[in-house]
């Protein structure tokens, strides 16, 4: 069978052998026939094109030049021993370097010998040279077949010097295809590829690796792109109907007094309508039969902890237990402050376990677990912990979910005989694009609306020369009852050099802002646990004014009455950490405002951070812009789910493709849930193929 053919190990291919295939293996990841054929070029050179030497002007980029070797010379000893040929064409010289290998070359390159060469140009003393570039005799050249356009392959140093050139790599490429022609089995049923007009699968291999031309070539990334979407959008798909299929979930059939009680005497404001409307999603969800998967996606201070409540409570209506997760102790606390206030005078029974929790404490709490007498938890993730055992655990939220990895949350579902319905809350906006794909087998529930009343927070941008304004605007401030957070960046490299300048801020600012008239508060990751709370608290009680803190602030804390946020070094921070401190003011009826502060050299990256910042609110908007600076491989949650193991899509620049690789996938199932009709058993094998490859996919959720 064909695919069998594929799977043939590399080596056996004629022109690799063990050695280059174990080479293979190891710096490629090309293990089979299939992987060389996905080896895909990263560019490929026009082959009619020599440049002229004098004309080289840049460092880093391919180019193809040829010309007769003028000189031959060995320099250096020992260690730094080196080959150097010099080429001449018409219009200059240039030195080729081999630091490595230089027995095998030398004796190749006779004066007067004609060559062909290819590689990238580095200027060293003024001058451009090639080190180990890819050469082979005019002659060679000439009688090779004449492809209008050269593949360029990623090869390592190593690859190189052991007869893995990105020429070489061609070379066995093109005896693989001829070897797999006619066998390469097409994936799409034929419907979709008439409908997309898509270049057939195998026609796309050749012509990714071999294209007439440039426009064929674009065909032919665009097929493989689509499998690339498609499939993955279909097996998320696919995913998340078997799961709704096969996973019985606990059915939450009635809404009841817990529920209703609150809402009728303890809610202290009017749920907006979005809340209104996630809340009726969710209890639908959960009282399906299935297990709920879902996302609740609403930006910062949209009051996405009342939705979490509510949907505990009606949990709790229907005799279970639940469970809120958050990433940090600070807002574990906080969340358990906000729900024993709001609870107050029920008849619910809530506790706290985090990392800190006492050993006597965690004594009581365990057993009141297991028995049921325990009905809402709320913690960090010291809730994952085997010792931390359930009665009846229904529903899992966990808060600011990209803090958590997947394999965490997993581990949450196997406290409970049924596996608990899970709300996944997030306040860091997920561009659709990302969501489509990352996220693609959750259900979605956006809040889309803000608590009224609330003013668009406005952001204005300072350089440091601007300090002594700032200072005058806080103390206006206030001068008028509001309290102001001053954060200050943290990051893991430069932990110490970081922590210092807080601490020379904090100093800094204690002189600025003197006592007895001003009150200060200072919070950062190193300090123990309960002093952090201490200083929180005081600032949540109104006792200090001002703030300083490095991003432990940066989720959830919850002060309506803090109206200013100055951040310091702004261009340090990327945007969605930008966006998530902004939220950390507007929260109450204030106007409230935020200051970024930056040097006077921005990068231009830094450059449109700031700018987006000042120009919108919307979360959304700053997710997508986001996306584009860094990539989505830069985003956290992606890294670890493995989905975005693309080799030709990226999902910023085919959106559009992604998009209709979703919809078609959707149609697809809609039409044919079991794939089942004979149209569609090339999609199947497919997949039964793909599954092989992957096991990361077992643990998506
Ligand atoms: P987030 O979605 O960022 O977690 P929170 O749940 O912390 O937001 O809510 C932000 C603030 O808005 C809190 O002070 C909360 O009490 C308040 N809030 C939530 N819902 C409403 C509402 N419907 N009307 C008025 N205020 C609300
Ligand atoms: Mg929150």
């Amino acid at each position: 069978m064909s695919a069998d053919l594929l799977q043939t190990p590399v080596e056996y291919l004629k022109g690799v052998g063990p050695k280059r295939g174990e080479l293979l293996r190891k710096e490629a990841g090309v293990s089979t026939y299939y992987d060389l054929l996905t080896y895909y070029p990263f560019r490929h050179v026009d082959r009619s094109r020599f440049l002229p030497i004098n004309e080289i002007n840049s460092e880093n980029v391919y180019i193809q030049l040829h010309g007769k070797v003028t000189d031959v010379q060995l320099a250096g000893k020992g260690r730094s021993s080196r080959l150097v040929v010099s080429i001449s064409d018409a219009t200059g010289s240039i030195d080729l370097v081999w630091f490595q290998g230089i027995s095998w070359v030398k004796d190749k390159f006779t004066t007067g010998s004609e060559w062909v060469v290819f590689g990238k140009p580095t200027l060293f003393s003024g001058r451009y040279n090639i080190s180990h570039p890819e050469t082979e005799t005019m002659a060679e050249f000439i009688t090779q077949p004449s492809d209008p356009f050269h593949p360029v392959y990623n090869s390592s140093e190593k690859m190189k010097l052991n007869g893995l050139s990105t020429r070489a790599i061609s070379k066995i490429t093109r005896t693989l295809i001829s070897q797999v022609k006619g066998v390469i089995p097409e994936t799409l049923n034929n419907s979709i590829l008439n409908e997309l007009r898509l270049m057939g699968r195998e026609e796309a291999f050749l012509n990714i690796h071999f294209p007439p031309d440039s426009e064929i070539l674009e065909k032919a990334r665009a097929r493989l792109k689509f499998d690339e979407l498609f499939f993955i959008q279909l097996r998320l798909l696919r995913y998340k109907q078997n799961r709704s299929e096969k996973i019985r979930g606990n059915i939450f059939a009635k809404v009841g007094d817990l529920f209703n009680g609150f809402y009728k005497d303890y809610l202290p404001f009017e749920l907006t309508n979005a809340q209104k409307k996630v809340i009726r999603e969710i209890r639908a969800d959960m009282g399906s039969g299935r297990q709920m998967n879902r996302l609740l996606q609403g930006d910062v201070g949209s009051g996405k902890t009342l939705v979490a409540l509510m949907c505990m409570l009606i949990a709790l209506d229907n005799g279970y237990q639940a469970c809120l997760m958050a990433p940090t102790e600070i807002l574990a606390n906080q969340h358990y402050a906000t729900i024993t206030k709001l609870l107050k005078g029920m008849d619910v029974k809530v506790d706290l376990l985090t990392g800190s929790t006492k050993k006597s404490r965690r004594r009581e709490i365990h057993p009141m677990l297991q028995s049921g007498e325990l009905h809402i938890i709320i913690g960090t993730h010291a809730l994952i912990e085997d010792a931390v055992q359930f009665s009846n655990l229904g529903l899992v939220v966990v808060d600011e979910q990209h803090r958590f990895g997947v394999a965490q949350r997993a581990k949450m579902w196997s406290k409970s005989e049924v596996p608990p319905h899970v709300l996944v809350m997030t306040a860091t906006p997920i561009p659709r694009t990302l969501a489509m794909t990352v996220y693609g087998d959750l259900d979605l529930s956006v809040i889309d609306e803000l608590p009224p009343g609330r003013k668009a927070i406005k952001t204005y941008h300072f350089y440091e020369s601007g300090h002594e304004k700032v200072y005058n605007f806080m103390r206006q401030q206030i001068a008028g009852g509001r309290q102001i957070y001053v954060v200050y960046p943290l990051i893991e490299e430069s932990e110490m050099l970081d922590l210092k300048n807080l601490q020379d801020g904090f100093d800094h600012l204690k002189q600025v802002f003197p006592a007895p008239q001003y009150t200060l508060s200072m919070v950062q990751g190193r300090m123990k646990a309960d002093e952090k709370d201490a200083e929180m608290l005081k600032f949540k009680n109104g006792e200090t004014q001002i703030m300083v803190a490095t991003t432990v602030i940066e989720v959830g804390v919850d002060v309506p009455n803090a109206s200013v946020m100055v951040i310091e070094n702004a261009e340090r921070f990327g945007l969605s950490q930008l966006h998530q401190l902004r939220g950390r003011v507007g929260r109450g009826a204030d106007q409230s405002h935020c200051l970024l502060m930056t040097g006077f050299n921005l990068t231009s990256d830094g450059r449109i951070r700031i700018e987006t910042m000042v120009r919108t609110t919307d979360g959304f908007e700053i997710s997508d812009v986001d996306l584009k600076l860094r990539g989505p491989g830069d985003l956290e949650g992606t890294r670890q789910s493995g989905i975005l193991d693309l080799k030709l899509a990226d999902i910023v620049r085919d959106e559009q493709l992604l998009r209709a690789a979703r919809a078609i996938a959707q149609k697809l199932l809609d039409v044919d849930p079991q794939l089942l009709h004979p149209d569609n058993q090339r999609i199947v094998r497919y997949l039964d193929f793909l599954k092989s490859k992957t096991s990361e996919w077992a643990m998506i959720s």
